[in-house]
């Protein structure tokens, strides 16, 4: 029978982080049920970095990481992680209350968020219908992430350290016996002291498995589609209504697009839904004054919420040795290498860092027990 200290369920950025930050520590085993890593929701993001959409823990996640994609230890990555793009976020007439609410919650810790002109936005991105414009905030520090480059980097590393990663491995399930769980992964027995769960939208079903709680998480699903405008796009940032939650921005030289949707879906391999598409189309064809004559791809991910849409990080109250890494929603790229760092210090029984204190984060607050509360 296999052993190792840490047995991590799912291969996507989350689990990948954690082993990095682990496996320097502890003899670290990653497996993941698919063929590649980043089949499911980490191959399927916006690749975006903000602060300004956030707030509480999440938000102080994200800033705990940023250093690390400021940053990163010398060899990580052969490219820069992020660049910085800006983000554009605007509201048709009738929807200046959401711009209020928005700028008086995000002022305070996005000091650099402000408001500017229709004419400015037009500036930025001319092919906006001014006629649908009311009013225009922008926050310059947004960027946009080497999402394959963090997630390679990620498991290079905890392979570097003496961890293992394996594709096509599947979890079927695991039981306590005498003071280890003994678990499932394809055919093959593995004993570990302490299972990680970073499965995403299944992390419910792998708990389930192993006789823990539920969480309650609540997968929802996000559609995007690409288009070639005719010309090179990639000077376009991310430009959101702020009512609908419907954006574009460049992907490379053409244009993505969401409708912003959120709807709850079990957990699945996400499809798009034609009507999502419809509505995302409709939605740019209005608010700019571009066609979309032929889409280039479509997809849609699932985001996966706790019930108070702040991620999770800590072990389970009900059983030993098991750690829950979920609740990342649609923030699960730029928290990872703030929630690989806080999973392995929670792991080792190391205090949380003096960056993470003086962001206010403290283990309670992150522990799935709060869940429990509610
Ligand atoms: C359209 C869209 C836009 C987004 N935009 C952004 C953005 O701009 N910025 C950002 O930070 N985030 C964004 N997100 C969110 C981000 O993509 C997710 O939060 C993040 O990818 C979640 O990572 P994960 O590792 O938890 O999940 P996943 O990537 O889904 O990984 C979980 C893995 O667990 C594996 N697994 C499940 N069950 C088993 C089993 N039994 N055995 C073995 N393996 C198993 C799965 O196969 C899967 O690979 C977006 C998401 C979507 C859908």
């Amino acid at each position: 029978m296999l052993k190792t200290d840490v047995l991590i369920i799912g291969g996507g950025i989350a689990g990948s982080s954690a082993g990095y930050f682990i496996a320097p520590h502890r003899g670290v085993l990653l497996v993941e049920r698919e063929t590649g890593y980043g089949y499911h929701t980490t191959g399927r993001s916006a690749a975006e970095w903000t602060s300004a959409h956030f707030h509480g823990l999440m938000q102080s996640v994200v800033l705990y990481g940023r250093p690390f994609f400021d940053a990163p230890p010398v060899g990580f990555a052969s490219v820069p992680l992020m660049r910085r793009r800006g983000n554009v976020m605007f509201v048709r007439a009738g929807g200046e209350e959401t711009v209020e609410a928005f700028y008086a919650e995000a002022k305070p810790s996005n000091p650099t968020l402000e408001e500017i002109s229709v004419d400015r936005a037009l500036e930025i991105v001319p092919f906006l219908r001014r006629s649908e414009i009311s009013r225009v905030l922008y926050e310059p520090e947004n960027a946009e992430i080497d999402v394959d480059a963090l997630h390679q980097g990620f498991l290079r590393g905890l392979r570097a350290a003496g961890g293992e990663t394996r594709t096509a491995a599947e979890f079927h399930g695991a039981e306590r016996h005498g003071g280890c769980w003994r678990a499932r992964i394809g055919d093959e027995l593995v004993e570990a002291t302490t299972i990680v769960d970073a499965a995403g939208a299944w992390a419910d079903d792998i708990a389930g498995k192993c006789g823990v709680a539920p969480l309650g998480l609540e997968p929802r699903r996000r559609t995007a589609l690409t288009f070639d405008p005719g010309f090179d796009a990639s000077y376009v940032p991310p430009v959101d209504e702020m009512v609908s939650g419907f954006y574009f921005k460049a992907s490379g030289p053409v244009l993505m697009v969401s409708p912003g949707d959120q709807t709850p879906s079990a957990p699945c391999d996400a499809q798009p839904e034609e009507l999502d598409i419809a509505i995302a189309v409709d939605q740019f064809e209005t608010l700019t004054t571009l066609p979309i004559k032929r889409l280039k791809s479509q997809w849609a991910g699932l985001r996966t919420f706790a019930s108070d849409e702040q991620p999770v990080v800590g072990f389970a109250p009900d059983a030993p040795q098991f750690l829950w890494i979920v609740g990342q929603g649609g923030g699960g790229i730029m928290t990872s290498p703030g929630m690989g760092q806080l999973a392995a210090s929670l792991l080792r029984g190391v205090p949380l860092d003096g960056a993470a204190a003086e962001l206010g984060i403290d283990p309670v607050q992150l522990s799935p027990a709060r869940l429990a509360a509610r």
